[in-house]
């Protein structure tokens, strides 16, 4: 188990930041870095860097970095979590899929203009990312995506 791992990814893995923001990992990943920033973040974040650039890779001290293999996302997924034997999170479907951050139950009537109509009629239980104020709710996107967590968990224990 080794829950407490953080990461920085390299924009060339943006389905795999997705994927580990789904599963509960705090994932960090910017737009348009380059090599030496992504660097400096990963060091001063105490953030895993994870890239697909062997050349950028090798640049990275030893064991602050890992070299992802796989190509589709949900591979790479079990590949990272395998690697770093990363356990079940209760962050799990609790993360930003934009922008990381935990996201918090508010108040239904605080998204009343912020949703459709139809979804805020069905729905009575909502959440906003306190960083970038995306709402959330258990749709039946959420049932899919609990499935989907699911699924990675009966795979990573394998
Ligand atoms: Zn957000």
């Amino acid at each position: 188990m080794n829950d407490e791992i953080q990461f920085l990814v390299d924009e060339n893995l943006l389905g795999l930041v997705r994927q580990l923001r789904m599963m509960g990992v705090d994932a960090a990943s910017y737009k348009s870095l380059s090599d030496d920033e992504l660097l400096t973040i990963s060091e001063k974040e105490n953030r895993i860097l994870l890239t697909k650039d062997r050349r950028l890779f090798h640049r990275i001290p030893e064991g602050r970095g890992y070299l992802v293999q796989s190509e589709p996302p949900e591979e790479q997924l079990l590949e990272v979590l395998k690697h770093f034997s990363i356990g079940e999170s209760d962050e799990a479907l609790a993360r930003c899929f934009e922008c990381n951050t935990l996201i918090e139950e508010v108040p239904k009537e605080s998204v009343r203009d912020r949703v459709d109509a139809k979804t805020f009629a069905i729905y009575d239980v909502f959440y906003e990312c306190p960083t970038c104020h995306r709402i959330y709710w258990e749709g039946s996107h959420f049932e899919k995506l609990l499935k989907k967590v699911e699924r990675i968990r009966n795979a990573v224990r394998k």
